[in-house]
């Protein structure tokens, strides 16, 4: 069945979890916006999974307001699987992906859609030229994610972009033709190879609510990150492996020339360093082995990253009568 609406030329994809704070706000700006553009469009809102008042606020933000598509997730699935899910399931000819708390400005999603059109670029990063809100502890270890991602993946990866980023239609289906159940977005978008521009933005405080992006699930963002590309690792712990081995090797001399110069009872202290070192580099070796492994055992199972439990998008394709 043909769909009501024309297909809109843009989707704004936003990935929420718990944001009743900040919804209200974030969703009168980014009207504004968007109204302002003059172009179909429609917002797709992906509640990963809310357990306060977000589910409620959007419902009663879509009353008034027909660009606005729910994408309920049926349970919380972090934000990388919420921003595929939604862009997975927009329909525009351009896809811009924002997060709902402000920190990207939608001031700024009708530059990244005249670059893109302007230059004829299938993606568009939102670069942030100043963090100086964010705390130096969060700057420092975005710093050093970046670096080490750009040495891993390679220069394509754009320094300090974020997910805050325009697709075209052919990128999206191109990211669709991945067998990765999640991808890590902003590794695999560069990696696709298409042309690609910038816009910069200041990042801007989080006006209500707070972050869910504790260390923990910093330090998962940046484990997955680096076993999604590279191999690396593995043969750090093979270089870690053999530099043991030479260690192993001298004090093995120097036990000999211990004993041989008859003052055994010095051989005890470099038992106790061969031990000690030999048992750290094998566990530092088992646990890298363990990141691949878990790779391969999610990969292998082939679980969606998440399951979509309604979409108000569907609700217009569905017959008014039953036949
Ligand atoms: N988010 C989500 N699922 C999660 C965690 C976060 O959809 O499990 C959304 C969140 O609502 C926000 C965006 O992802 O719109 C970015 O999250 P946040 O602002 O907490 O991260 P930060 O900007 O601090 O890195
Ligand atoms: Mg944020």
């Amino acid at each position: 069945m043909a769909p009501t609406r024309p297909e809109p030329v843009l989707s704004v994809v936003v990935p929420m979890f718990n944001e009743e704070a900040v919804l209200p706000l974030f969703a009168r700006r980014l009207r504004v916006v968007l109204d302002g553009l003059g172009e179909a469009y429609e917002v797709v809102a992906v509640d990963d999974g809310s357990t306060d008042g977000t589910p409620a606020g959007l419902a009663a933000l879509r009353v008034g307001w027909p660009g606005l598509r729910v994408v309920r997730l049926r349970r919380n699935s972090g934000h990388q699987a919420a921003l595929v899910a939604g862009v997975l399931r927009a329909h525009g000819r351009y896809v811009v992906s924002i997060d709902a708390d402000l920190q990207d400005p939608p001031e700024t999603i009708g530059e990244m859609l005249r670059r893109a059109r302007a230059d004829d670029l299938d993606i568009v990063y939102g670069v942030r030229d100043d963090r100086s809100t964010d705390s130096p502890f969060k700057r420092w270890t975005a710093g050093a994610y970046y670096r080490l991602m750009r040495r891993l993946v390679g220069k394509q990866v754009p320094a300090q972009a974020g997910d805050f980023r325009l697709l075209s239609r052919a990128a999206v289906e191109a990211l669709r033709e991945l067998p990765e159940r999640s991808p890590v977005l902003r590794l695999v978008v560069p990696w696709l190879g298409f042309p690609s521009g910038a816009v910069t933005y200041r990042r801007q405080e989080r006006p209500a609510g707070r972050t869910k992006y504790p260390l923990t699930r910093m330090v998962g963002l940046a484990a997955e990150s680096v076993t999604s590309f590279s191999a690396a690792p593995l043969r750090f712990a093979t270089w870690l492996g053999l530099a043991g081995v030479v260690v192993c090797g001298l004090l093995v001399v120097l036990a000999v020339a211990a004993w041989l110069a008859g003052a055994t009872v010095t051989g005890w202290p470099s038992l106790y360093v061969a031990i000690l070192f030999l048992g750290a580099v094998q566990l530092l070796c088992l646990g890298l082995l363990g990141e691949y492994v878990a790779r391969i055992y999610t990969a292998v199972q082939g679980r969606p990253a998440y399951f979509v439990a309604t979409d108000t998008a569907d609700e217009r394709h569905r017959p008014a009568e039953p036949a």
